[in-house]
């Protein structure tokens, strides 16, 4: 979940900036003054500045943040632009409630751009000369504590420049604010009964453990991963551990008994009360039928990649021993061989090599795809299609949005 908040005094394009990311990067618009508008209509008032600017003192410095916060909790979208940031309420009540899900952009531009522009908007209450612009500036000052709001930026973006120009900083930002990561974790607070148990199905190499380990760090749940669990096994010095690593190497599924048992062992961990996404289990029907019959599952992430983009995008993978990280060609990491979130060393899997890959993709046709129709027959498949090279990030936007989150 991501709230941006747009501020900035008058004649700053704070509407600019805003429509320009809700239509990029598809994020929904609260708009304070739009609310405070409703309510002066409600109370049969003409929406004058003047009407406006008293409503406000009238009710006080609270509400309309907290009317709000109602609404973002309300939103079925998970971006949200909060505009304009006034008051520092306006800011820090939401803040309260969302913490690290809001980020402020500060849009800054010199006073003088800000009248030329005014003064050719040509609005009934945009100041004509220079003169009454730094009056009605003053009196904003004055009503609103501007200088706090302001000082609560997490970026700033200068807009004297053209709108092309603007779009490249805003870019800029957007790339940041899409790296973060939040420490509180609004689809909770937003969605309390909202699916919590998951599966992702896929060939390999279409991004399942990536995208799984993404997606549960977004909802604060566990990723469990049935390929991890036996190589964690694999790895002991037992006859059992000998055995798996083994039959690892083939690409074949191993016995139905032996993962469902490592999978609800690790199911029963603590970590996995807030729910889980499994990844790697079911693998056949047989499979699938046990699954059900001890959890019932809300949805079934598919990500659907052609075996032509699987096996190139494989011939490149590596993954971290330590933490399980997956680098490929188009995440390498940062130091070659070594783990850029542990330092841990990164090593090409056994069944990663090309024929076993040809194995596992046989398999998957042949065992792993006909669970698809059961899962699309009681309609809990949501199906990602990954036509051609398609970046990650965009991969993961579309799961989220199918997901209606
Ligand atoms: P993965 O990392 O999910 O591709 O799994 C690696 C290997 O573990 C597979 O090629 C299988 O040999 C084995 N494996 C993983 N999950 C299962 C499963 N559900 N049933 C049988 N074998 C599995």
């Amino acid at each position: 979940m991501k709230i941006i908040c747009i501020a900035g005094l008058i004649g700053s394009g704070k509407d600019e900036v805003a429509k320009y990311i809700s239509d990029k990067y598809g994020y929904e618009i609260i708009d304070y003054a739009n609310i405070l508008r409703e309510i002066v209509r409600n109370e049969g008032l003409e929406v004058t500045r003047e009407n406006l600017q008293n409503t406000r003192l009238k009710y006080g410095n609270t509400f309309l943040a907290e009317i709000v916060i109602k609404k973002i909790k309300e939103s079925e979208k998970q971006k949200i632009i909060l505009t304009p940031m006034r008051r520092s309420e306006d800011y820090l009540i939401p803040k309260k409630e969302f913490g690290s899900n809001m980020q402020m952009i500060l849009v800054e531009v010199s006073a003088k751009v800000r009248f030329k522009r005014l003064s050719k908007r040509g609005r009934e209450n945009d100041p004509k000369d220079f003169t009454t612009f730094k009056k009605q500036e003053k009196r904003e000052f004055e009503i609103f504590n501007f200088k706090k709001t302001f000082s609560y930026a997490d970026f700033k973006v200068n807009n004297n420049g053209n709108m092309n120009q603007l779009r490249i900083k805003i870019d800029d930002v957007m790339k940041k604010i899409d790296k973060s990561e939040p420490e509180v974790l609004l689809r909770q607070i937003v969605h309390p009964h909202s699916p919590r148990k998951f599966i992702i199905m896929g060939p390999q190499g279409s991004g399942k453990g990536t995208h799984a380990e993404r997606l549960a760090k977004e909802m604060s749940i566990l990723h469990v991963s049935s390929g991890d669990l036996l190589r964690d096994v694999a790895q002991q010095n037992t006859k059992q551990g000998k055995e798996i690593k083994h039959l690892l190497t083939t690409g074949k599924l191993l016995s139905d008994e032996l993962v469902f048992d490592l999978l609800k062992k690790r199911l029963s961990k603590k970590d996995a009360s807030k729910g889980y996404i499994i990844d790697g289990f079911p693998r056949n029907i047989k499979q699938t039928k046990t699954l059900e019959k001890t959890i019932e599952i809300d949805k079934v992430i598919y990500l659907n990649v052609s075996d032509k983009e699987c096996l190139r995008r494989l011939s490149g993978r590596t993954q971290c021993e330590k933490c399980k990280a997956i680098y490929g060609n188009e995440n390498q990491p940062k130091i070659k061989g070594k783990c850029d979130q542990c330092g841990g060393s990164l090593y090409v899997r056994e069944d990663d090599k090309e024929s076993v890959i040809k194995t596992r993709l046989k398999v998957y046709h042949d065992q792993t795809e006909p669970i698809l129709d059961l899962y699309r027959k009681n309609g809990k498949l949501v199906e990602i299609k990954i036509n051609g090279i398609k970046q990650p990030d965009e991969v993961f936007t579309d799961i989220l949005k199918a997901l209606g989150m």
